[in-house]
């Protein structure tokens, strides 16, 4: 391994962390702007500057067991998941080749986490998250090499955006509902992302996750089917293009 490689593959997996916590604190305003837009300086809730100490990703919510340390109010959720999520994003990337792979890897790690992060908390697909993950979908379509190949791509995003839409006028009669036309374009650039080997486990996960989560919190309520979505897409693919997992 060359010495830039071996540089590139440290800057990732480190600056992961602190990216998937910038995406994050957009997350957390979302409809709105963060601000100050350079991250999360000022505590969200009294307004206290954050010490540079206690913004390292991940270990200071685990030393703090998730506590604020200016006012002792609770660290939003998405923090850590960001982070979390930031992380793998810069591990798969990291073990991927060439660059453009790289960072096409980092850039869909960091949309899903975006997407899922909002919907996590408002119920609601960013635009702008779409709009990212459609040109992220159409580049995967463009590298696939051959016409079969990206004709089951976009059969599967197809497939899976009528699976959802059918969902969604059945869950419009019930008493839950909770998807929208967002989480209908997502499954199908989801679909088209992870192509057909991958859709079922995807939609089969994303569906049993949730309700393990409330069987063992024993409370019940709306699901943010777009987050588990992304989530579960999310880590196949960084598995399967970054070759941890081979396909
Ligand atoms: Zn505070």
């Amino acid at each position: 391994m060359s010495g830039a490689l071996l540089a590139t593959r440290a800057f990732l997996v480190l600056v992961g962390p602190y990216t998937g916590d910038f995406v994050a604190t957009f997350a957390v305003s979302w409809p709105s702007l963060p601000t100050p837009l350079i991250g999360r300086s000022h505590c969200g809730r009294c307004g206290a500057p954050i010490a540079l100490a206690s913004q390292v990703p991940l270990l200071s919510w685990l030393l703090k067991r998730g506590r604020r340390p200016c006012c002792g109010g609770r660290i939003p959720i998405a923090y850590p998941i960001g982070e979390a999520a930031g992380l793998a994003s810069g591990v798969a990337a990291a073990a991927a080749t060439p660059p453009l792979v790289q960072a096409w890897i980092f850039a869909v790690g960091l949309t899903l986490t975006y997407i899922a992060l909002v919907d996590l908390r408002r119920f609601s697909i960013p635009a702008w998250g779409l709009v990212a993950l459609g040109l992220e979908a159409g580049l995967a379509v463009a590298a696939t090499p051959t016409t079969e190949g990206r004709l089951a791509r976009l059969a599967t995003g197809a497939a899976l955006a009528l699976a959802l839409e059918t969902l969604r006028r059945f869950a419009r009669r019930g008493a839950r509902a909770g998807l929208g036309g967002g989480d209908v374009m997502l499954a199908g650039l989801l679909g088209i992302l992870v192509s057909w080997r991958l859709a079922a486990p995807t939609v089969g996960l994303a569906a049993l996750a949730p309700l393990g989560v409330q069987l063992v919190n024993r409370k019940m309520g709306p699901v943010a089917l777009g987050f588990w979505l992304s989530i579960v897409a999310g880590l196949f693919l960084l598995a399967v293009e970054s070759r941890l997992l081979i396909e």
